[in-house]
Formats: structure tokens, C-alpha cells, sequence
């Protein structure tokens, strides 16, 4: 490390504090906002654990940010990445070159995946994914002389990355304000948010209004103008929302109804988050498209890959003449070190990763459902080792606390000085999605520290003002 911390580098008596603030642009962080609250330095992680750069210990309860599923310090992807590294780190996947690594993770892939998906197209992340997917799907039209299917619809609420054109698949203002975003041929509907449907209770009620609402957007914008859907199975960063099962299945029909393509975006629900190794598979939904990143590489390098189904894949190659380019590549599509470190975690995967997931997940929910009586718990939510709490002011109008009250991000840092770390959302919401290498007492840990810090929360004056139950 000497070259970071050498004591004849001028820079080494700045802080890294002082260097943060002055140089690096932090994701979905209001510049400000950051400059003022100051970087929070994690040094090492092993396990579920990590260490900050004063030497205090957290457990981590998002697995960074949904995608360290292995947990820190393996240390068998380590070696998998050294050895990689000495002895290829780059070969590229232009001009019909290609690497062992990456060809055994596409053949991998395409086995583990949903039947019909046999293609993949590697990226660098879960946005250049989706990024990739509108390109390929446009080109897809063209080439079988549709080229008016050009409109895409997704879920209000839903995350799809924030790439120039995907972040307009993306439904959250965050990533439209300020960004000329959406796109006209960007279209939302109604998310199956069972806690503020009117009909939540009843699982039919929920999947039959999604159904309906795709039903009449294809008919508004004309079934012969629209290209695809686009839904993830539990919508992630809009605040884990968990549609009844039976969801994901009934949007495929109503696709293939409709005449319409449907790519699911498993970036964070593939590699066991909810249980089994994608979410598609516990209702045996096979889409024409698939995205997948983060639990890929269980977050230790980048890597991301677009599965695209035979029939597209076979229509795009019938259509072009031999002799031309599909015009679509990065230098890192295939990146050795990434698809030998995928190579490594999938294999953790199979030997027992998933199914310590799967068994730690009963845990999970255990846990989550007892905090559902906290006075200031309006929901709880999961699937697998994913899931959420939705704070409320009133549990019996569901009223969410005013957005002045930043209610999850005072949770959020009331849970740091407790040892553990949460994800906030906006609308009250607090995530969770532990490693899959938790174990039961970690798990237990976890919950006791989040429910101390609830308890801490009603301590809040301004909050007990706002549950009006007055001082204390
Ligand atoms: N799609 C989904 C469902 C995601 O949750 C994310 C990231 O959280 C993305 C796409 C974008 O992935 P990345 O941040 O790797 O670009």
C-alpha cells in the first residue's frame, strides 16, 4: 500500500475526509448534502462484518448494497481473481477472440438460467445490462420489419439503473429530475404494492389490477407500437415491494397475450436473494430477457450480463447480412478476472451458500414479522433474505410521517451507532438484505440492534410529536 499512504506523498497529511469532499462525486448524493454529512471510510469486511476507518465494527444488514450475497473475505473468489489475473487479466470478446473463463460462465448461465434464455451479452453492471437490452430489443423490431414497436413499459416504483436511456425504465424522480427524463416511449404502470392497494389483502385483486393496467397501457398506446415490459420480481430500491406470488407468472401471459416482449431484471433478486437461484424460477416464468449483476460476482468485481432468448437472438442473426456487425460492445464484455470470480461465487452458491440462505431466511422472516407490533411499524415484508419495514405515523390510516422528519434516515444512523447497517428509503422505508452466508445468531443480532434503535427513534421528540403521544 505504498503507494497510498507513502510518507513522501504530499497528499498523505490531507484527510481522506478533505480529498473526498474535493474530488469524488458520490452515486444518487445530493453534492451539498455530502459535502456537509462527509465520507464514512469502511476499511475491511469479513463475513457478515465490516470495519470503518476508526476501528468500529458493524454488521452489515445489505451486503453492501445488495450484492456482497457471499459476504466478505472469501477467500476462495480471492484466489480465484489472483489466479486469473497472472495468467490472463484482459483478453477481449471483439473480433471472435474470447477467454475460457468467460465462455464456461456463458454456457454456466444459460444452464442455470430459465429454459430458453441460451444467449448472454456480458457488462460491466446491471445498467449497462438493461442498456443493453433496449438496444438489442430496438434492433430486434427493426430487424423483423416492426420497427413501429418502439414503446417500453415499466412498474411505478421500479429501479432499472441509471444509464442514459435506463434510467427512464427507472420510476423513481431521483433519477428523472434535472435529466430530461422519461423518454415519450417510456410509459409506467401501477406498481402491486399489496400495503397501499386498496384491495392489498387479496393476492387475486392485486396480480388482476397489474394484469389490467398493462392490459389497457398496451391498448392506449397501440399493441402493434409496444416493444416490452419491463418489471423486476420485488421491486428493490423503490422500497421492496413484494407482489403474491403467482405476480411474475401472470404478467408472462399477459405478455405473450399481448404480443409483447418481458424482460425481468434479476439484478438483485438473482443468486438466491429470495430463495432459489432466480426469482423467475419459483414460478417457473421464462422471460425473453434477463438482467443480472450485483450477487454475479457477489459484488467483489464488476460484471453484469443481458440473457437474451433464442428466438430473439435467432431473429437478429437470421435478419443482418453475414457479413455486417451488430454494433454493440464494451472492452470489458467478458472481463476474464469478472467471469472467474463469477465462476467461483456461483460455485459457493451451489455448495451451500443458497441453501444457508434459504435456512437463515426462516430466521429472517421470523424476526421481521415479531417487529411488525413496534408502534412504529406499519409493514413488514419479505422474501428469502430480502425485505423491509414501512414506518407509519398511524397504523390504522397507514398515514407515512412527513417528509421533513426524514423518519428511515434518522433510523439509518440510529442503527449505524448501533452496530449495524440498514438501507433507507424516502417513503419511510427500511430495507434489509443480509449475505446468504448469515448465520441464525447473526441474524438475531441484526434485529435486536434494529429493534433497540426503534425503541431509540419514539424516543425522538419530534417523532413522539408526530405519533402524538406526546414528551417524555
Ligand atoms: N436493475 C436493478 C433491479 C437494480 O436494483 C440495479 C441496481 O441497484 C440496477 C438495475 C443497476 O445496476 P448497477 O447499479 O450495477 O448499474
Amino acid at each position: 500500500m505504498a503507494g497510498l499512504h507513502s510518507s513522501m506523498d504530499p497528499m498523505a497529511n490531507r484527510s481522506l475526509t478533505e480529498m473526498d469532499r474535493a474530488h469524488l462525486i458520490h452515486p444518487v448524493t445530493s453534492f451539498r448534502g455530502h459535502e456537509a454529512h462527509g465520507v464514512r471510510v469502511l476499511s475491511s469486511g469479513r463475513g457478515m462484518w465490516l470495519t470503518d476507518s476508526d476501528g468500529r465494527e458493524v454488521l452489515d444488514a445489505f451486503a453492501g448494497l445488495w450484492c456482497v450475497n457471499a459476504g466478505y473475505g472469501q477467500e476462495s473468489i480471492v484466489e480465484a481473481a489472483t489466479e486469473q489475473m497472472r495468467t490472463l487479466p484482459y483478453a477481449t470478446s471483439y473480433f471472435h477472440y474470447g477467454c475460457e473463463a468467460a465462455i464456461r460462465l456463458a454456457d454456466k448461465l444459460t444452464d442455470l438460467a430459465p429454459s430458453g434464455l441460451d444467449h448472454v451479452y456480458f457488462t460491466l453492471g446491471g445498467s449497462d445490462a438493461v442498456d443493453s437490452a433496449i438496444r438489442y430489443i430496438t434492433h430486434y423490431f427493426n430487424a423483423i420489419g416492426q420497427p413501429d414497436k418502439k414503446q417500453f413499459i415499466a412498474l411505478e416504483w421500479g429501479y432499472h439503473g441509471s444509464s442514459s436511456t435506463g434510467a427512464g425504465m427507472t420510476a423513481l424522480p431521483a433519477f428523472h429530475r434535472g435529466f430530461d427524463l422519461p423518454r415519450p416511449w417510456q410509459h409506467y404502470i401501477a406498481s402491486p404494492y399489496p400495503y397501499r392497494h386498496e384491495n392489498g389483502d387479496d393476492d387475486e385483486a392485486v396480480i388482476a389490477s397489474t394484469v389490467s393496467a398493462l392490459e389497457a397501457k398496451v391498448a392506449e398506446l397501440g399493441a402493434d407500437k409496444v416493444a416490452a415490459f419491463f418489471c423486476e420480481p420485488i421491486q428493490g430500491s423503490g422500497g421492496v415491494i413484494v407482489p403474491p406470488v403467482g405476480w411474475l407468472k401472470a404478467i408472462r401471459d399477459a405478455c405473450d397475450r399481448l404480443g409483447i416482449l418481458m424482460l425481468v431484471d434479476e439484478v438483485i433478486t438473482g443468486f438466491g436473494r429470495t430463495g432459489p437461484m432466480f426469482a423467475c424460477d419459483a414460478e417457473g416464468v421464462k422471460p425473453d430477457f434477463m438482467t443480472l449483476a450485483k450477487g454475479l460476482t457477489s459484488g467483489y468485481v464488476p460484471m453484469g450480463a443481458m440473457l437474451m432468448a433464442d428466438h430473439v437472438y435467432q431473429a437478429i442473426a437470421d435478419s443482418a447480412p453475414a457479413a455486417l456487425p451488430v454494433g454493440h460492445g464494451f472492452t470489458y464484455s467478458g472481463h476474464p478476472v469478472s467471469a472467474a470470480v463469477a465462476l467461483e461465487v456461483i460455485r459457493l452458491y451451489e455448495n451451500g451458500l443458497l441453501e444457508n440462505g434459504r435456512k437463515t431466511g426462516i430466521r429472517f422472516g421470523e424476526r421481521l414479522q415479531a417487529i411488525a407490533d413496534h408502534p412504529l411499524v406499519g409493514d413488514v415484508r419479505w422474501r428469502g433474505m430480502l425485505g423491509a419495514i414501512e414506518l407509519v405515523s398511524d397504523k390504522s390510516t397507514k398515514a407515512s410521517f412527513g417528509a421533513e422528519l426524514a423518519i428511515a434516515d434518522r433510523l439509518n444512523a440510529i442503527s449505524w451507532e448501533n452496530g449495524v447497517i440498514v438501507r433507507n428509503f424516502p417513503q419511510g422505508v427500511i430495507g434489509f438484505a443480509p449475505a446468504l452466508c448469515c448465520s441464525d445468531d447473526e441474524m438475531d443480532l441484526i434485529f435486536d440492534r434494529v429493534e433497540k434503535s426503534l425503541d431509540q427513534l419514539m424516543d425522538v421528540a419530534e417523532v413522539r410529536a408526530a405519533l402524538g403521544v406526546g414528551g417524555k
